[in-house]
């Protein structure tokens, strides 16, 4: 059995699990550095490359990095179907005990992927908190708003749902039913169904090569429409209390 297939066949612990969607320019540094932070923890891991429709030749560097790198997998969509879907289909595939998400395009450092992962240890979900943005100013201030909106119509209590980088024990998403869109209302869901959420401070980083796929009609008008979804269904949860059953 060569080094690759040893690595696949192996259940690892922790299941990296990143959507990526035209990030050609990204990819090499990203798998760098996985590499770089996560050798060091001394852990099982699997990264999880899902290719949400890729149009720019995203899939075939990341199988160029899995020739040197069997700690890679890639999922490849025939279309473009959204950050939500592919999180999901990695989630699906991946087999680690703990899933950790985070964006391709290094505005996240898996540097901080330790922080999360000691942060587990007592919760079921960690979300990281970008508490210094790197974005231009009109995201900085349309997501505080939209947090502030987010935590009031939602009674919520999360600094920032929009970081991807957050680990989870597998089980949260085991009664999960996904849509398109909810990949920003994970830690509420996961509340819903009784488990508990902490936030660690994380870095962020301003987004070097390639560009956002979001702007302000397909973000914020799509993630309010969706908090109202989540507003509801937070209020009719189902919750009773049986005193007697014969
Ligand atoms: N992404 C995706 N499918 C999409 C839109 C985005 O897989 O339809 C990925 C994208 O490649 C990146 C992550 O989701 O890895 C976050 O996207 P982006 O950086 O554009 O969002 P922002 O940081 O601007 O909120
Ligand atoms: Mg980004």
């Amino acid at each position: 059995m060569n080094m690759s297939e040893q690595t696949k066949s192996h259940k690892p612990e922790i299941s990296i699990v990143i959507p990526v969607y035209n990030e050609r320019e990204n990819l090499i540094l990203l798998d760098e550095e996985i590499t770089k932070h996560m050798q060091p923890l001394s852990k099982e891991y699997e990264v999880l490359l899902v290719d949400d429709g890729s149009t720019d030749g995203s899939s075939e560097i990341i199988r160029t990095l899995q020739s040197d790198n069997p700690h890679l997998r890639l999922i490849r969509f025939g279309h473009n179907h959204g950050q939500t879907a592919a999180f999901s289909a990695g989630f699906n595939k991946a087999r680690g005990d703990i899933i950790v998400t985070m964006d391709a395009d290094l505005q996240n450092s898996p540097a901080d992927i330790h922080l999360l992962l000691d942060a587990i240890k007592d919760y079921d979900v960690v979300c990281g908190w970008r508490h210094k943005r790197n974005d231009p100013w009109i995201r900085k201030v349309s997501s505080k708003i939209a947090n502030a909106v987010r935590n009031s119509l939602s009674e919520e209590t999360i600094a920032d749902t929009g970081c991807s980088l957050k680990a989870f024990r597998r089980e949260c998403f085991k009664n999960i039913k996904l849509y398109n869109g909810l990949h920003r209302f994970f830690p509420t869901l996961m509340k819903m169904e009784g488990f508990t959420v902490t936030q660690v401070k994380v870095g962020h980083y301003p987004r070097i090569h390639g560009h956002s796929k979001y702007n302000i009609r397909n973000r914020l008008l799509a993630s309010f429409k969706d908090l109202l979804a989540i507003r509801w269904m937070k209020k009719r949860t189902i919750n009773y209390d049986i005193v007697e059953e014969d």
